[in-house]
């Protein structure tokens, strides 16, 4: 029976960063998957040549220089920028909302004259919601009733029209007027020329793929994938301290257990199910070096079902390097509703799952030897800098 200081259940961002503090740390590792690759959702597949982002687009960025530097001493990082363009019935409009998306939409070609037709659009939803519910009026200010609402008094009618509305639409499965108006809480308009999505430092993608920096990370850790951590017997002494897990492909004893899958599965979901949103893919192979011409592009009408269409080489392949590929990889994404067996990917921030996911916190508070990590572990959203940061702090 082989001994590890630490078994890693999960082999997401999460459980390979651990992994390679621990290693450093001169601690043992085996890093299991029930997958049967390594990477969690970063995980890119090779077709034609390029890496497809298999579980959803991801873009690298932070305002943290100490992660941008470790993840870049691992793999160096190209200089991707997300620069997302809105096709709305036909016509496209750059994201997010900037200069360039207002001289699209109308003409304008000064910031003073964009604020001026902001603020009109503004003042007008306003009036009109005053007249039409005088009972949303409260200490003389005016309140939204709903995600309609809300956009309407922070952008005016026509940003709201062409590139909110139906989009939510299609993200949420639910009209506009029926989602609470919380949901959103700013739309940042930009009165200059930028179509940098991001307003962090830094961004990019690891040159060569994520998977490099998953395996950069799990240098020298014994890894299992094809292994699910439910389908093994575990034994926990208190005496020793020590954890003995057999499984079909495994025989081990370990100190702790670092687990990055579901927190509800861990618990048996003895206090209930937490509930996610999910997404789907269909991926397939255009016989042209360039598609779309930029990575992301949203739809933002009805028209067409799928949010986005994401062309994966853009990430990777900048200049000439686009047209010296021949084909190209495009992923469309649809907004669906999560049944079991889906790919949990979002957590539902409202009040039963909210209070449901903190006694589950509060049991594994409890529970001796195991760290509760990552994403599903924690039940909460982590874009991957601050899962980093994460592991960072974290006592190995
Ligand atoms: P995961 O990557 O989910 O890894 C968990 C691993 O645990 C999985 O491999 C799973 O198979 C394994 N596992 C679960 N249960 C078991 C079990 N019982 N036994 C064995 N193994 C198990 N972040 C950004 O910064 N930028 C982006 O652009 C971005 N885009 C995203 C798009 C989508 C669609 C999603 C869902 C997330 C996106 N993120 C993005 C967030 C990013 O994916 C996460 O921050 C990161 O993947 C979290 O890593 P993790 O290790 O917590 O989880």
């Amino acid at each position: 029976m082989k001994y590890y200081d630490y078994l890693i259940v999960g082999s997401g961002l999460y459980g390979v960063t651990f992994a390679y503090r621990a290693m450093n740390a001169g601690k043992s590792c085996l890093v299991i998957d029930k997958r049967s690759h390594l990477g969690g959702n970063v995980y890119c597949e090779k077709l034609e040549g390029i890496n497809v982002h298999k579980y959803g687009a991801h873009i690298f960025h932070t305002n943290n220089r100490e992660v941008w530097e470790f993840v870049n001493s691992i793999v160096p990082f190209n200089r991707y920028t997300n620069s997302p363009v809105a096709n709305y019935k036909g016509k496209l409009y750059n994201l997010p909302f900037n200069m360039n998306t207002f001289y699209q939409m109308w003409g304008v070609t000064t910031p003073e004259q964009a604020q001026a037709k902001i603020e009109e659009e503004r003042a007008e939803a306003l009036e009109q919601f005053k007249q039409n519910n005088p009972q949303g009026i409260i200490n003389g200010e005016y309140q939204p009733q709903n995600l309609e609402e809300q956009a309407l008094l922070l952008v005016g009618r026509d940003i709201y029209e062409t590139l909110i509305k139906e989009y939510t639409e299609k993200q949420w499965g639910r009209k506009c007027v029926d989602l609470p108006a919380f949901i959103i809480k700013r739309l940042p308009v930009r009165l200059i020329f930028d179509n940098n999505y991001f307003n962090d430092s830094y961004q990019g993608i690891p040159i060569g793929g994520y998977n490099k920096l998953i395996d950069g990370l799990l240098k020298g850790a014994d890894t299992l994938t094809d292994c699910n951590f439910f389908d093994c017997q575990r034994t926990y002494d208190p005496q020793s301290q020590l954890f003995s897990v057999q499984g079909a492909t495994l025989d081990i004893q370990c100190r702790r257990i670092v687990y990055t899958g579901a927190l509800d599965e861990y618990f048996g979901y003895s206090l209930g199910k937490l509930d996610w949103r999910t997404v789907s893919f269909k991926t397939r192979t255009e016989d042209t070096p360039n598609y779309q011409g930029n990575a992301v592009v949203n739809y933002t009408s009805h028209d067409v079902p799928f949010t986005r269409v994401i062309e994966h080489k853009h990430f990777e392949m900048f200049g000439p390097d686009v047209y010296a590929c021949p084909k190209t990889v495009v992923s469309e994404e649809y907004s669906v509703e999560y049944q079991e067996g889906m790919e949990p990917y979002y957590p539902i921030n409202d009040e039963r799952n909210n209070d449901l996911a903190a006694k589950y916190r509060e049991l594994a508070e409890k529970e001796p030897g195991v760290i509760f990590g990552g994403r599903l572990g924690q039940y909460k959203y982590y874009d991957m800098a601050p899962v980093i940061e994460e592991v960072m702090q974290a006592e190995i």
